[in-house]
């Protein structure tokens, strides 16, 4: 999934660092050194996600972050000093998608950057898009899933999973991917969660309509296939 990352942060060491581990990870990097010119780039350049230092010579950043936002929703996570909570509840307001305080674990940063790009591409789906799978079809603005034009009630889990499998139709995918996916990163529950809603989703779809729609990988996962 990676992408391209502007990092605007003044100090060069920081700035080396976060570059050096984001291209270790797969992403494109750039750097700008000062808040005008990072709002330049983020204006122009082509990106998915800014890096955003608050203490910045020219522009600071939460004047640059207003100034973007007047244009461009692009995920911008703000990188603050030590214990400014101002900073950070200014930052949000301002329309920052998160902040991270410095000194920061590596990790932690790319775990926010991958949460952040996960929520923005979700945002994109949800806006237009009707998935489909034969007579199976999910239109997600309608929050509506039906088969061959009746209507399946499902929970608010049963959905998300089913919609997870609709939208990576022909590909297997794993259970702790699903998991994550349905239940969020930081869940600890049960690891057969998926395999019990799955259960469900067949009893309602499979089992009610005599079709097969998901199908089981066995010591893998679980797919939805064309058909
Ligand atoms: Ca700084």
């Amino acid at each position: 999934m990676p992408g391209r990352i502007l990092i605007v942060e003044d100090e060069e060491k920081i700035a080396r660092f976060v570059e050096l581990e984001l291209k270790h990870e797969g992403y494109e990097a750039e750097k700008a050194h000062n808040g005008r010119e990072g709002l330049d780039m983020a204006q122009t350049g082509d990106f998915d996600l800014i890096l955003l230092d608050v203490m910045l010579p020219e522009l600071n950043g939460l004047e640059v972050l207003r100034r973007l936002r007047r244009t461009s929703q692009m995920p911008v996570i703000l990188l603050t000093a030590r214990d400014a909570v101002m900073d950070k509840v200014a930052g949000l307001d301002a329309g920052a998608d998160d902040y991270i305080t410095k000194p920061f674990a590596i990790e932690e940063l790319l775990a926010r950057i991958r949460t952040a790009l996960k929520k923005r591409d979700r945002g994109e789906e949800l806006k237009t898009t009707v998935l489909r799978a034969g007579d199976l079809t999910m239109d997600v603005d309608r929050h509506e899933v039906t088969f061959q034009g009746q209507r399946i009630e499902l929970t608010r889990r049963e959905y998300e999973l089913l919609r997870v499998l609709l939208k990576n139709k022909n590909l297997v995918l794993r259970r702790e991917q699903l998991i994550n996916e349905v239940c969020g990163y930081d869940y600890v529950g049960e690891t057969n969660v998926i395999d019990v809603y799955v259960r469900y989703l067949r009893a309602k779809i499979d089992e009610r309509f005599g079709v097969k729609v998901i199908s089981t990988v066995r010591g893998v996962g679980y797919s939805v296939k064309e058909g």
